[in-house]
């Protein structure tokens, strides 16, 4: 059987590894007769395996014993309306950085809940960059601060972490890091709360993982439905209805292979070389070009465009022959984006990095 290189933003590519042992535990899950898609979110065996999905994740992130970790369903967009639900807590206002196409559904979700302050944007440069902390105009009275580390739609990504300490209210940091989460170390101490979907860099569609601080848990706004309080499911350890069991299985082997490669800091040191492969051979011709600003160019999504756009047909046809899916960008963005989340192989850059020089050479 041949796998391609599969370089779509999302649902993604999965490390052939977790693939394997999902495959050859499918029909019977460790003696137990059953498959795990089979077994009772309340019974001894997944409970076993629910414990230690969160074991690995604290283990991989650090993650002290006053954060909670949420195994939801709904998706990342789901959290755009939990988020100012369970956050405002009396607040009539928070703050929204806004430097894409996720930013901005965020905040139209929040809008319906409280008063957005856009505290920078970089829309006025078509979202090209990730403005710097000294550019941001925050609101001491906001009830948090969100934004997007990694803009999956148009590759920027912010390589650096905000810093809210110098507010005088203790003003929690919120990031929606579905495209970025584990690409790197992560210091959740920095964070009131962190959400993402599984999908682009940790397992199937269908699980939604959120690391909250425990303090903030408790204060919803009147009217909160169940399914949508973090408390409700922090107190039920994600048991208050039936997660997404075999999502959150999949996710578990995805978690125990990036373990056994050495964990985020060593998977940083793999996803740098892979986005600078790319990045490198774009900025050394002229054929390829990358709209986004050098300092704020995202390591797991990398948007291109070709010289003459009458090409891109071509090119996705070509690479498509040469084993290589899902190089169309969005169509709000255009051109192309290669998508090279943790488990994209190295050997998947290499193959594309040889493809783009050999087109970009016959069509000098
Ligand atoms: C994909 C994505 C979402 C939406 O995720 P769903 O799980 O489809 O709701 C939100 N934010 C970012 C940054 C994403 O990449």
């Amino acid at each position: 059987m041949e796998r391609i290189f599969n370089f779509s933003a999302g649902p993604a590519v999965l490390p052939l590894d977790a693939l394997q042992q999902a495959r050859d535990e499918m029909l019977n899950w460790h003696s137990s007769g059953m498959s795990v898609m089979e077994m009772s979110h309340r019974g001894k065996e997944f409970t076993s395996i629910a414990e230690k999905v969160e074991a690995d994740l604290r283990e991989l992130v650090g993650i002290p014993m006053n954060y909670k970790v949420l195994f939801l369903s709904g998706g990342a967009s789901s959290q755009f309306s939990m988020v100012p639900m369970n956050l405002l807590r009396e607040k009539k206002s928070a703050d929204y950085i806004n430097t894409g196409m996720w930013s901005k559904k965020a905040i139209k979700e929040a809008q319906r809940y409280c008063n957005v302050n856009i505290a920078a944007s970089s829309e006025n440069a078509n979202f090209t960059y990730a403005p710097t902390q000294d550019q941001w105009k925050l609101d001491q009275n906001a009830a948090y601060v969100h934004y997007t580390p990694n803009e999956t739609i148009g590759g920027v990504e912010f390589n650096w972490t905000p810093d809210l300490t110098h507010l005088e209210n203790n003003i929690p940091l919120v990031a929606d890091m579905s495209s970025s989460i584990l690409s790197r170390p992560l210091d959740i101490t920095r964070y009131g709360l962190v959400y993402a979907g599984a999908q682009k860099n940790m397992g199937p569609a269908g699980l939604t993982i959120v690391i909250v601080r425990e303090d903030l848990l408790g204060e919803t706004i009147k009217n909160t439905p169940s399914m949508f309080n973090y408390k409700i499911h922090a107190d039920n350890s994600s048991m208050y209805n039936t997660p997404p069991t075999y999502a959150m299985y999949i996710t578990g082997l995805v978690f125990e292979w990036l373990i056994k490669m050495g964990g985020l800091v060593e998977i940083e040191k793999i996803n740098l070389t892979k986005a600078n492969l790319l990045y490198d051979l774009i900025d050394t011709t002229d054929f390829y070009h990358c709209p986004v600003t050098k300092s704020d160019r995202s390591r797991m999504n990398v948007p291109f465009t070709l010289k003459d756009e009458a090409l891109d047909a071509e090119f996705l046809k070509q690479s498509h022959a040469r084993g290589m899916l899902q190089l169309k960008g969005h169509r709000a963005v255009g051109g192309m984006r290669a998508s090279i989340y943790n488990a994209m192989p190295i050997e998947g850059i290499v193959t594309l990095v040889e493809f783009m020089k050999e087109f970009a050479n016959n069509h000098a």
